[in-house]
């Protein structure tokens, strides 16, 4: 892995949270976008090399919501920036731990990722992601 990418954040109402993660951070986010197979609404904050995600579900049955449901808002998720997700995914695999998805999914960010299981990361739900090349 080459880096912390993003830390996501679970949140109810994303106004609300841009504009006290604004006031946190000092500096605005600088995109919001609706991915649609997550049934989430985003927002990305820059901070260094790393960004901060601002998750809120848009559905129900948005992993999101039950996430909120379950533990209440907060830290969501940690994503670790890769070259090649396939071989990432691929040596993951052969370590013991255990995919959420077996192919790459389509992230915000024109990102393709995939999330790892919290209970082989020691509670720990962990998001790789990679760069789409264009084209
Ligand atoms: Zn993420």
């Amino acid at each position: 892995m080459q880096k912390i990418e993003h830390i996501g954040i679970a949140v109810e109402n994303l106004e609300e949270a841009n504009a006290l993660f604004t006031k946190l951070l000092g500096t605005a986010h600088y995109k919001v976008e609706k991915v649609e197979g997550e049934k989430v609404a985003t927002s990305f904050f820059q901070i260094g090399d790393a960004k901060i995600e601002l998750l809120e579900a848009t559905a129900e049955n948005s992993a999101i919501h039950k996430f909120i449901q379950k533990k209440g808002k907060g830290v969501h998720h940690i994503a670790f920036g890769v070259e090649n997700i396939y071989e990432e995914m691929e040596r993951l695999k052969e370590e013991g731990f255990e995919l959420l998805n077996e192919v790459p999914k389509e992230g915000a960010d024109n990102k393709l990722v995939c999330f790892l299981h919290p209970k082989t990361t020691g509670g720990v739900l962990v998001e790789i992601c990679q760069e789409k090349k264009n084209g």
